[in-house]
C-alpha cells in the first residue's frame, strides 16, 4: 500500500523528559526516534520521518529556533509530506502555535503536541498524544486549518489555545470557544468548519522586542516609564477586565503609544476586550482615543507574538486589522456546538 509521507520532530519539553537517576528532577534526553518507537501503529498509517531538532525545555525555545524548526516543517511539505507533527513542552506551546500558524502558508496540516506527564512516569500520556497528532496530521479534513495542537484527546485552534493548568493531564483549553475537534475511536473529528486564515510573510529581520506587562492593583510606573528608553519598539499590556489600565498608566501609555505600537489585552484568561462600552480615564475607550489598539480574543502572549512579526516584516501599520479582523475567531463564534463538519473516516 502507498502510505502517505509524515514528518515529525522533537524538541524536547516533558514529553521527552526522564531522570538520569532515582531522586533526580527529569530533564529532555528522549530522542525523536525514541518517542516513536512507543507508538509502532504510527508506521502502519505513515512512512515516517522523524528528527531531533533539540531537546529543550520549552521555556528555553526563542523565535530564531522556532524559525529554523519552521524552515524545517516547510522542507519537508515540499519533500512530499501530507503532515508534520513536532513534539515540544507545553509551558509554551500555546505561544509556539500561534508563532507557527501566523508563519504556516501550507495546505497541510502542521500540528504541534507534547505531554504533561514525562516519558518513564506512570500512564505517560506521550505516547497517546503522539498517535493522536499524526492521525490528525495525517486526515484529509485537518487539511487547510493552519496549525492545530493535540492533547488529551483534543484538537485546539492555534489562536485559541492555551495552557490553562499547570499540571493537570487535562491542561489545555480553548476559553469561550472549546476544541476545535475531538479523536473519537482514534477518527478525527471536526466540530467546526476551517476558518479563514490570515498569514504573515517570514520576518526580514528578529532583533526587535515587544515588552509584556500585566496591570496589577496599585502598580508603579517605573517600568512603563523606561519602555522607550529602553529600546522597545512595541508594548503589549495584559490589562484589567475587558482591557483597562489606572489612571496613572493610562497617561504613560498615551506618551508610549506616540512612539511605538501598544496593545492592551485582558487578563483575565478569557473572553474580549471591549470597545465602546467604558469611557472613565483608564478604560478601553479612553486607551483607544490615546492611540493604543484592542486585543480583542487574542491573549496577551498570542498578541505579543503577532505584533513582535509585523513588526520583523514592517506591517505594524496593519496591526489593528489583524486585531480587529479576528478571522482566526470568525467561525468559532457563528459555528460553536455545531456539525461534525466534514469527519475523516
Ligand atoms: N510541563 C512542561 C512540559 O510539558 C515542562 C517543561 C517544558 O515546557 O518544556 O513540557
Amino acid at each position: 500500500m502507498n502510505l502517505p509521507k509524515l514528518a515529525i520532530a522533537a524538541l524536547g519539553g516533558t514529553v521527552s523528559m526522564q531522570a538520569r537517576n532515582a531522586g533526580e528532577g527529569v530533564i529532555p534526553t528522549v530522542s525523536g526516534e525514541t518517542l516513536l518507537a512507543c507508538v509502532p501503529q504510527v508506521t502502519t498509517l505513515a512512512r515516517v520521518t522523524v528528527e531531533t531538532l533539540g531537546l529543550l525545555p520549552s521555556a528555553s525555545l526563542n523565535f530564531e529556533v522556532l524559525l529554523s524548526v519552521l524552515s524545517w516543517a516547510k522542507y519537508q511539505v515540499e519533500q512530499g509530506a501530507a503532515g508534520v507533527v513536532i513534539t515540544q513542552g507545553t509551558d509554551t506551546l500555546e505561544e509556539t502555535a500561534v508563532f507557527f500558524d501566523y508563519l504556516w502558508d501550507r495546505d497541510e496540516p502542521l500540528v504541534l503536541t507534547g505531554a504533561m506527564r514525562s516519558a518513564q512516569q506512570a500512564g505517560a500520556d506521550g505516547p497517546a498524544n503522539l498517535l493522536d497528532a499524526c492521525r490528525v496530521a495525517l486526515a484529509d479534513n485537518s487539511r487547510r486549518r493552519g496549525v492545530q495542537v493535540v492533547m488529551n484527546g483534543q484538537i485546539h485552534q492555534a489562536c485559541s489555545v492555551r495552557k490553562t493548568d499547570s499540571l493537570a493531564l487535562q491542561a489545555f483549553s480553548s476559553p469561550v470557544f472549546g476544541p476545535v475537534g475531538l479523536l473519537i475511536e482514534d477518527v478525527v473529528r471536526y466540530l467546526r468548519q476551517p476558518t479563514q486564515r490570515m498569514c504573515l510573510p517570514l520576518p526580514q529581520h528578529t532583533t526587535q522586542k515587544v515588552a509584556l506587562l500585566e496591570a496589577s492593583l496599585s502598580a508603579d510606573t517605573l517600568l512603563l516609564e523606561n519602555i522607550l528608553k529602553l529600546g522597545y519598539d512595541g508594548l503589549v499590556i495584559a490589562g484589567f477586565g475587558a482591557g483597562h489600565v489606572s489612571q496613572k498608566w493610562a497617561e504613560v501609555v498615551e506618551h508610549i503609544a506616540e512612539k511605538i505600537p501598544v496593545i492592551i489585552a485582558t487578563r483575565t484568561g478569557s473572553g474580549a476586550t471591549a470597545r465602546a462600552s467604558y469611557g472613565f480615564v483608564g478604560s478601553e475607550m479612553d486607551l483607544i482615543g490615546k492611540g493604543a489598539v484592542m486585543a480583542g480574543f487574542l491573549c496577551p502572549r498570542k498578541a505579543r507574538i503577532l505584533l513582535w512579526l509585523l513588526l520583523g516584516c514592517q506591517r505594524q501599520d496593519e496591526l489593528a486589522r489583524y486585531l480587529n479582523n479576528d478571522t482566526c475567531f470568525q467561525n468559532q463564534r457563528s459555528s460553536v456546538g455545531a456539525q461534525l463538519a466534514g469527519d475523516e473516516r
